[in-house]
């Protein structure tokens, strides 16, 4: 049984291909899907939060917290009972992400939120799929976008930051990820996803 994470920017095309992949586990008894931020009580809480709650003036080092406490809330209330009962977890999002946007994005101390994994002991995913688009394609689709929350409206600088931190990682857990050109059709992207999920874990 597998931790699968799905990572990319926002508009990379993972709410897209989750929703499909949803579709093509349906009924499916040993395949879970989960996401972050958001999906259990607290998670949920601290979601308004972090996407809403502009008053609150967050500093960088509490919004990186909160989003951690979602991410430990999750695993311990939903994944680790899905993996308990051997199910394959599909997952939008997971520490990762706190590594791109809060360590490469807010440049925070990477080394830092790695001792938050350390101590939270969140383990590793057998696989992370990042669907990669570049700053353009970005920009383009958070333009098409009618709502923006409080994160898409910042600095583009960041978002950059967030796309190269990406790339790092992947660089770093070579074995762990493997990157989809998100710029791809939609149907095409599905069909790699899910001959990466048979061939590296015989999931299908
Ligand atoms: P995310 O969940 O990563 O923020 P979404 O799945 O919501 O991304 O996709 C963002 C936007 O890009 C949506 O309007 C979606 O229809 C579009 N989109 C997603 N995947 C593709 C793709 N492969 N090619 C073109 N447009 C896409």
């Amino acid at each position: 049984m597998y931790f699968i994470t799905f990572e990319g920017i926002d508009g990379s095309g993972k709410t897209t291909q989750i929703d499909l992949l949803k579709k093509h586990f349906s009924g499916r008894k040993d395949v879970i899907f989960t996401a972050n931020p958001g999906e259990t009580q607290l998670g949920k809480e601290l979601r308004k939060i972090l996407l809403h709650r502009n008053d609150l003036k967050l500093s960088e080092i509490n919004e990186m917290f909160l989003f951690f406490t979602g991410i430990q809330d999750n695993y311990e209330k939903v994944i680790l009972p899905a993996i308990s009962q051997e199910k394959n977890v599909l997952c939008d999002r997971y520490y990762d992400s706190t590594i791109a946007y809060q360590g490469f994005g807010r440049r925070l101390d990477i080394n830092k939120i790695l001792k938050l994994v350390e101590v939270t002991a969140l383990p590793e995913p057998n696989l992370t799929i990042l669907f990669r688009i570049d700053f353009d394609v970005f920009l383009e689709r958070a333009e098409k976008k009618a709502s923006k929350d409080k994160i898409e409206s910042s600095k583009s600088q960041f978002y950059k930051s967030v796309i190269s931190g990406y790339d790092e990682l992947a660089k770093i857990h070579k074995n762990r990820y493997v990157v989809l050109d998100g710029l791809r059709p939609i149907e095409l992207l599905h069909k790699q996803v899910i001959e990466v999920l048979k061939d590296r874990l015989n999931i299908c």
